[in-house]
């Protein structure tokens, strides 16, 4: 198990994680290379909101499938259900306080830039 939350502690989750976390991620579509977040998943079952659903914040744009949530408070991204599978989320890794996300160095980079829903 760990803990998620946002800076300014008004949103908490908890993700159904044994032991490391697998495949970091990076994406290098428009929105994730303006957060430059490092990313993981899980199925959305394994990820709870425990506080504060009521302070989430939802970006869609594009075909808007894509759900981005942040907080409204302090405008921290916290997690997302991606286009390419809704039925996982996606979390911020520099939101559990236990991983030193800027000391992380193998990451999948993700070529969301050239989505597959977006080849005709
Ligand atoms: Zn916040």
């Amino acid at each position: 198990m760990k803990k998620l939350s946002c800076h300014c502690g008004e949103i908490k989750a908890e993700i159904n994680v044994i032991g490391k976390l697998e495949k970091l991620l990076r994406c290098n579509c428009s929105i994730c290379k303006r957060k430059g977040s490092i990313m993981s998943m899980v199925k959305n079952e394994d990820f709870k909101i425990t506080k504060g659903i009521e302070k989430l914040n939802l970006y869609q744009f594009h075909s808007k499938i894509a759900k981005h949530f942040f907080c409204s408070v302090c405008g921290i991204y916290t997690h997302h259900n991606p286009r390419s599978n809704p039925a996982m989320t996606g979390f911020n890794v520099g939101c559990i306080d236990d991983i030193d996300s800027t000391n992380i160095k193998d990451t999948v980079l993700i070529d969301g830039k050239n989505h597959p829903l977006d080849k005709k």
